[in-house]
C-alpha cells in the first residue's frame, strides 16, 4: 500500500509550499463563505423584517458584495494553485518516464509494445492531472470549510448542527464505497487503453507486412476488439459515476429538507428562534452539503487518476528496481499486464543484469577473451531451451554459429551480446561475468549488424554518424561509407549524403541497410562484431562488397556470425554447431566434417542449395 502512493507523496513533498498556500486559501474561503451568509441574513432581516431604509443598509450591502468578490477570488486562487501543482507534477512525471526510457537497460528496452510506452508517457501522465488540479484543492476545502460551517451552525442552533453531523457521514461513506469500485475499474481501463494504443501502433508499424501476408483483416478485428473492450471499461466507469452522482444528490436533498423542516417547526410552531438565525442556518446548510458533494466528484476523479499514476509508477519502478540491489520481493499489481511487467522485471533483477557496474578495463581496442560458461536459457517455462557447456572464444577469432533454422543461433548471439540474460551460467569477458560490466561501456565495444538494421528518419549521413557515439566530421562519415561499400550508393542518391532516408524518406534495400550498419560499425571500430548473415540471396556484387567490408572491419576484432554462407563457415576459425538448442560441438570446418555426421549432413544440404 505504501508503494501505491509513493509517486504522489513524492510530488506532494516537492510542492510543500503550494500545499500550505492551499490550506491558507481554503481557510480564508471558509471565513468568506460564513461571512457572506451572515451578511446576507443580516441584510434580509433588516430590509424585510425590520423594514429599514435602503440608505441605512448600503454599508451592509457593500460588505456583502465585498465578501462575494473575495469568495470568488479565493475559489479562483484555489483552482489556480491546483493547476500549478498539476503542471509541475506532470512535468516531473514526464521527465521521470523519459529518463526511465532513455536509461533503461538494453533487455528491458527491447521488451513490451512501443505503443504501450507512448500511452503511459502521454495519456497516463495527463490523466494524473485531475489528482492535483481537482482532487487536492477540493479535499483541502472539504477538510476545513465544513468544520467551520458546522461550528457556526452549532453556535446558532444546535439542533440543525446535530442533523448535519448525523447526515454528513453518509456522503463520504457513499463516496468511499463507489470510489473503491471505480478504482479497480479505472486500473482496468488503463490496462485496456495501453493495450489498445499498443495494438494500434504496432499494427500500424507492421502494416506492410500484415498486408503482404493477408493478415490486415485479422489485425483489424483485433483492433476492433481492443477498442470495444476499452469502450466497455469507460462505460463501466461512467455508469458508476452517474449512479454515484444520483445517490449523492438524493442524500443532499433529503438532508437539506430535514434541516429546513426542523427550522420551520422551531420558527413557526414553537416560535423558539429568530428569523435571522433560521435564515442564516438555512443559507449555511446547502453550502455545507455542496462542499461535501463536490468532494464526492473530486474523489471520483482522484481515484481515476490514481489508476493512471499507478501505471506511471510501475514503469518508473522498472528501472529503479534494476539499479537497486537484488531484492525480488515486491508486491505485484492487479491487472495482468502489470503483473507481467513486474515479474519480468523481477526475473531480470534476480538474474542480476540490472547492475552493470564495471567498465571494460583493458585496452578497449584489443578484442577481449570470452568464455561461454555453461549458459542455459529459456524464453518461457516448458519451451525451447538453450544449453552451451563451456566454450572459450579467443580474442580476434572469427566464429560462425551454425545450425538448422530454429536451433537457437540467434538466441545464442543475443546471449553473447547481453541482450538476453542466461537463466544460469554466464558469459565471461576477460574473466569477468558480463553482468558485472557497465552496460554503456560494453555496448561501446560491440557492433551488432542485424539482418534488418534500424534506419531512423534523417539524412543518410546522420544515419551513419550515430554509429560513432560522438561528433564526427563529414570526411569520417564518407570514409566509413567508402569502407562499407556505400560510396556508390550515396553517389546515386539525389542529394547524396544529405538525402532523407528512413520513415518518410527514401527507402533502402536490404543490402544497402546492412552496409549502412557496417558503415556505422566502421565509425565505431568495435572489438566485438556480431553479425547476422543475410539468409535471403543478395546479388553477387552486393554480397562481395559486404563480404570484403566485413573482412576489413573484422581484422582487429572478434567476430561472431550467425552463418548461412558456406564461404563464411569454411573460413571460420571456429564453428559453434547448434542442434535443437544444444551447442553440440565446436571446431574448424574440416574437423567437424570428420567427426559430426549431423554437421556433414547439414553442409551437404547447404551445398545442394538449401538454407541452413
Ligand atoms: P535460429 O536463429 O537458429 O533460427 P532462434 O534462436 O531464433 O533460432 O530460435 C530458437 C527457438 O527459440 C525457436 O524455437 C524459436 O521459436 C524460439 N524463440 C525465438 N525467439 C523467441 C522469443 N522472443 N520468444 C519465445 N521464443 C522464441
Amino acid at each position: 500500500m505504501k508503494r501505491k502512493t509513493s509517486l504522489i507523496s513524492q510530488q506532494m513533498s516537492s510542492q510543500r509550499k503550494r500545499l500550505v498556500l492551499l490550506t491558507v486559501i481554503s481557510l480564508a474561503l471558509g471565513i468568506a463563505i460564513v461571512s457572506q451568509a451572515a451578511l446576507l441574513a443580516e441584510a434580509v432581516q433588516r430590509i424585510f423584517v425590520e423594514k429599514a431604509s435602503l440608505s441605512s443598509v448600503v454599508m451592509l450591502l457593500g460588505l456583502l458584495l465585498a465578501a462575494m468578490v473575495v469568495r470568488t477570488g479565493l475559489s479562483y486562487g484555489n483552482g489556480k494553485v491546483g493547476l500549478l501543482m498539476a503542471a509541475s507534477a506532470k512535468t516531473n512525471m514526464r521527465a521521470g518516464v523519459l529518463q526511465n526510457l532513455t536509461h533503461a537497460s538494453m533487455p528491458s528496452t527491447l521488451r513490451g509494445q512501443t505503443g504501450g510506452k507512448v500511452s503511459i508517457a502521454l495519456d497516463a501522465v495527463d490523466e494524473a492531472d485531475s489528482y492535483f488540479s481537482l482532487y487536492m484543492p477540493r479535499m483541502m476545502e472539504a477538510a476545513i470549510i465544513p468544520i467551520l460551517i458546522l461550528i457556526v451552525t452549532f453556535m446558532q442552533h444546535a439542533n440543525s448542527g446535530f442533523i448535519m453531523l448525523f447526515t454528513a457521514p453518509f456522503i463520504p461513506l457513499f463516496m468511499i464505497l463507489v470510489g473503491l469500485k471505480t478504482k479497480n475499474k479505472s486500473e482496468e481501463k488503463y490496462a485496456q487503453l495501453a493495450e489498445f494504443s499498443g495494438t494500434f501502433l504496432d499494427s500500424l508499424q507492421g502494416l506492410v507486412t500484415l498486408k503482404i501476408f493477408g493478415r490486415a483483416h485479422r489485425q483489424q478485428k483485433k483492433i476492433e476488439r481492443s477498442s470495444l473492450d476499452y469502450r466497455d471499461a469507460t462505460m463501466g466507469i461512467l455508469r458508476i459515476a452517474f449512479t454515484n452522482t444520483f445517490m449523492l444528490e438524493s442524500i443532499v436533498m433529503l438532508s437539506i429538507g430535514i434541516v429546513a423542516l426542523e427550522l420551520a417547526i422551531q420558527l413557526l410552531v414553537f416560535k423558539s428562534m429568530s428569523f435571522h438565525t433560521a435564515f442564516l442556518v438555512l443559507l449555511l446548510v446547502p453550502e455545507f452539503y455542496s462542499l461535501l458533494k463536490n468532494t464526492g466528484t473530486a474523489f471520483h476523479s482522484g481515484r481515476t487518476s490514481m489508476g493512471a499514476v499507478r501505471k506511471v509508477e510501475q514503469m518508473l519502478e522498472t528501472t529503479a528496481g534494476e539499479s537497486k540491489s537484488v531484492d525480488g520481493k515486491e508486491g505485484l499489481g492487479t491487472s495482468d499486464g502489470i503483473d507481467e511487467v513486474d515479474s519480468m522485471d523481477r526475473m531480470e533483477r534476480e538474474n542480476g543484469i540490472g547492475t552493470l557496474q564495471m567498465d571494460i578495463s583493458n585496452d578497449s581496442s584489443m578484442p577481449p577473451s570470452m568464455i561461454l560458461n555453461h549458459l542455459r536459457f529459456r524464453y518461457a517455462p516448458e519451451s525451447f531451451e538453450l544449453e552451451t557447456g563451456r566454450v572459450q572464444l579467443e580474442p580476434g577469432e572469427h566464429i560462425a554459429i551454425v545450425g538448422k533454422s530454429g536451433s537457437g543461433k540467434t538466441t545464442l548471439l543475443h546471449l553473447i551480446a547481453g541482450l538476453l540474460k542466461p537463466a544460469s551460467g554466464e558469459v565471461l569477458v576477460n574473466g569477468q561475468p558480463l553482468s558485472d560490466y557497465n552496460e554503456t561501456a560494453w555496448f561501446e565495444q560491440v557492433s551488432y549488424i542485424t539482418q534488418h538494421p534500424y534506419i531512423f528518419a534523417g539524412t543518410f549521413a546522420e544515419n551513419i554518424a550515430i554509429g560513432a557515439g560522438r561528433n564526427v566530421s563529414r570526411t569520417e562519415i564518407e570514409q566509413a561509407a567508402e569502407d562499407a561499400g556505400l560510396a556508390e550508393v550515396a553517389a546515386q542518391l539525389e542529394q547524396g549524403f544529405d538525402t532523407l532516408v528512413g520513415e518518410g524518406g527514401r527507402g533502402l534495400s536490404g543490402g544497402e541497410k546492412q552496409r549502412l550498419a557496417l558503415a556505422r560499425a566502421f565509425l565505431k571500430r568495435p572489438s566485438i562484431i556480431l553479425f547476422d548473415e543475410p539468409t535471403v540471396g543478395l546479388d553477387l556484387r552486393t554480397e562481395q562488397i559486404l563480404q570484403r567490408s566485413i573482412a576489413k572491419l573484422a581484422k582487429s576484432a572478434t567476430m561472431i556470425t550467425v552463418a548461412h554462407r558456406l564461404y563464411t563457415i569454411q573460413h571460420a576459425d571456429r564453428i559453434l554447431f547448434m542442434d535443437q538448442g544444444v551447442l553440440v560441438d565446436t571446431g574448424r570446418h574440416e574437423e567437424l566434417l570428420k567427426r559430426l555426421p549431423a554437421y556433414a549432413e547439414m553442409i551437404d544440404v547447404q551445398r545442394k542449395g538449401g538454407l541452413a
